[in-house]
């Protein structure tokens, strides 16, 4: 079986606090064999990603976290950015015509920028929007507190089960991880369509512990500072970024922003 983090945010999140290099590094020495990074409403984290993958021994899947105007939707194996803003099921349309699939993120909690169970079965009945929904999250390791009505649910739906980080710190990328037969990015596309995904939950100390080191580091990214690494074999640390990345991360065009 390989192992996948496919809900992961890099500095081109505002909310976030890793460098690119510092998550493949970190997902490299936890022993995931694919991830994927989902910036809010931006791609180019995740195309950084897959360009420098290769010295990590880790596979990348691009991705985004599309804010759409019914939820979060995390957007897969997609080419370029959906816009922020459309409905789901126009949002699944345009993931979907671009050949990627979808995974609906931290789902039926009631908490804002989480999609209804009324949208996602709204998508179901959509014949032009069902094909690309392909997975929902039943473990969300930052809002695992609510996650029981997704875990409750998901029996009853058609897609894979899937456990996610949604890391917003370093140390948190793993913690919510998703099994599927074979290794490579290809095996876990294979496994989303056919629902053959193993969740496995974060287990660790509580949530408030990654809440209070997130607040921590996202002050410290206020000044400047991030957790970075030079190398796969350099340690994480937190440092000043250059004014040339602090400009390269900065969102292009800012629209309305979400979290989590
Ligand atoms: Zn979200
Ligand atoms: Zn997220």
């Amino acid at each position: 079986m390989g192992t996948a983090d496919l809900h992961i945010h890099s500095i081109y999140s505002p909310d976030a606090t890793t460098t690119v290099r510092a998550i493949l590094k970190q997902a490299a020495d936890v022993h995931l064999d694919v991830i994927a990074i989902t910036d809010h409403d931006e791609i180019r984290g995740s195309l950084e990603a897959q360009q420098l993958a290769p010295k990590y021994g880790v596979e990348v899947v691009t991705g985004a976290e599309v804010s759409t105007s019914d939820g979060h939707l995390v957007a897969l194996y997609i080419k370029t950015l959906p816009p922020a803003g459309m409905s789901m099921i126009d949002t699944l349309i345009h993931i979907g015509k671009q050949g990627g699939i979808a995974v609906a993120p931290h789902p039926f909690n009631g908490l804002p920028n989480s999609l209804s169970m009324e949208a996602v079965l709204g998508a179901l009945t959509n014949p032009f929007a069902k094909g690309p929904l392909k997975g929902i999250e039943t473990h969300n390791m930052g809002t695992q507190n609510f996650d029981r009505i997704a875990q409750k649910l998901a029996v009853f739906l058609p897609f894979a089960k899937i456990a996610s980080s949604d890391a917003h710190i370093y140390w948190a990328v793993g913690a919510g991880r998703t099994e599927f037969p074979g290794r490579t990015a290809q095996d876990l596309r294979n496994a989303l369509e056919n629902n053959t995904t193993v969740p496995i939950p974060y287990e660790g100390e509580s949530s408030a512990i990654a809440v209070l080191s997130w607040m921590r580091r996202i002050t410290m990214r206020k000044f400047g500072f991030a957790s970075d690494a030079s190398s796969r074999n350099s340690p994480i640390n937190t440092k000043q970024l250059s004014d040339s990345m602090i400009q390269k991360v900065q969102k292009r065009g800012r629209k309305k922003q979400g979290s989590r």
